[in-house]
């Protein structure tokens, strides 16, 4: 490794060995509210680390056990605070994002914002159900390294009502320059998922003008993707984790007993088609399963032109995956390489959309700084600039508040009934459970 890290470089490394906390830090007044709400991810400590591209975000991990034996330690000086590598006597200037002052508010019902949405970089997260039904099962069928169901409705509001998810959108819209709004569920059962969503992403559209992103676990009636769309929707991200079928077994029970990988695959390559470039999102965890089929999966995700979202894995403390040890450096660097790498081989519009750092992962638009600036960096780099302008005036129309078409409460005339083939197993629960099978209207 080279001594002295770009910005990106240190971002990887952060995620995979923690920061440790010196006194002399004021978080309590500097930082944003610690909140443990997703999955466990969002557990640490937001940070900016400035670079020659961007100023990358990023969610640092420092409750894990892995993080105490860190060499960076985040200190405090008279000109702001660094990052220091102890063992290498390397320091690093970093920025704290401050808490925005909405987080304080409350919307007209009471509600404090922050327990309705935080910011994870610069857009906005909300966990729109207090469940996932996984963990409902003894034992739970909760993904192995989650803590879902040990952290929302604890944290957080439980259930999410429309109108405060709309105020505090706005708001944050208007003090933190948000323009993306995240809306996120865990398994909803029944095939609820995208149907819970749809009022939001109406609401969000026509009240507060913003993109809109949705993750849910898949539908197999991919004829709901059409309605959300209609109803608002800009974005799908599906998390299906594992490339390799074993490691998605083992590792997401309910997912597999109650979806099966396949029906990730179908619905994101039907959104993907549907969408177009860079609308899509198949998201994996890197670090726990064989390094190949890492690599196999951002070939997939990007060969149907969609974005690959690569957590590096968090042993996060109360899952089952705590002991779990977090990644090296050098494997993720390189699977961070070949990310940056197949999304210009597969010309994926990355970093276009305006204002959303994620924190929790590594983005393509990170990781333009990992490899040799070379002719075929420049080139990629030409084209993003030139998407950049031409997508600029449907992303200022999407940041106006507008009608849009779909009716969140009534399913489209004249539906198809659902095809998707799913596992065996998968088909016979879904059909037990009421899933396959076209229900007219709500
Ligand atoms: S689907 Fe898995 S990762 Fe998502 S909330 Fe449920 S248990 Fe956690």
């Amino acid at each position: 490794m080279a001594d002295i890290l770009n910005a990106c470089e240190l971002e990887i490394d952060l995620f995979c060995r923690g920061m440790r906390i010196d006194p002399s830090s004021t978080l309590q007044q500097d930082a944003r509210f610690l909140s443990r709400t997703r999955a466990g991810l969002g557990s640490g400590l937001e940070l900016v680390i400035p670079g020659d591209l961007k100023d990358i975000w990023m969610n640092v991990p420092i409750e894990e056990d892995f993080a105490q034996d860190s060499p960076y330690l985040l200190m405090k000086s008279p000109d702001g605070y660094l990052v220091r590598d102890e063992k290498k006597q390397i320091d690093y200037n970093v920025q704290i994002p401050p808490e925005p002052p909405w987080y304080a508010g409350q919307t007209s019902q009471g509600t404090p914002m922050h327990k309705v949405g935080i910011l994870q970089g610069t857009y906005l997260g909300i966990y729109i159900s207090n469940s996932c039904s996984f963990w409902y099962h003894s034992p739970s069928l909760g993904c192995r390294f989650c803590t879902t169901g040990l952290n929302v409705g604890v944290n957080e509001v439980s259930n999410k009502d429309l109108s405060d998810v709309v105020e505090t959108a706005r708001r944050a819209k208007e003090e933190s320059g948000v323009t993306f709004v995240h809306l996120n569920s865990g398994f909803a059962g029944r095939d609820r998922g995208l149907d819970i969503m749809a009022p939001y992403v109406k609401g969000l559209k026509e009240q507060v003008g913003v993109l809109t992103g949705v993750q849910v676990t898949p539908s197999p009636n991919l004829w709901k993707y059409d309605w959300l769309v209609d109803c608002g929707t800009d974005h799908f991200s599906f998390c299906y984790e594992f490339h390799n079928p074993r490691f998605f077994a083992e590792l997401l029970p309910g997912k597999e007993k109650f979806l099966g990988q396949r029906t990730f695959f179908n619905a994101l390559e039907y959104t993907a088609k549907k969408m177009g470039p860079g609308r899509v999102s198949g998201e994996i965890i890197a670090g726990v399963e064989p390094l190949e089929d890492t690599l196999r999966a951002i070939d997939y995700i990007t060969g149907l032109g969609a974005f690959p979202t690569i957590c590096i894995f968090r042993p996060t403390l109360g899952s089952e995956m705590e002991r779990h040890p977090s990644p090296t450096y050098s494997d993720m660097r390189l699977v961070m390489e070949y990310m940056w790498d197949a999304c210009r081989r597969n010309n994926i519009p990355i970093g276009v959309a305006p204002n959303i750092e994620v924190s929790l992962i590594v983005s393509p638009d990170d990781a333009r700084m990992l490899p040799k600036r070379d002719f075929k960096w420049r080139m990629y780099e030409a084209k993003l600039k030139a998407a950049s302008r031409l997508v600029k005036g449907r992303f200022s129309r999407e940041l106006k508040p507008h009608t849009v078409a779909g009716d969140p409460n009534r399913y489209p005339e004249g539906v198809p009934e659902p095809v998707m083939p799913m596992s065996e197993e998968a088909t016979r629960l879904a059909r037990q459970e009421g899933v396959l099978g076209h229900p007219v209207g709500h």
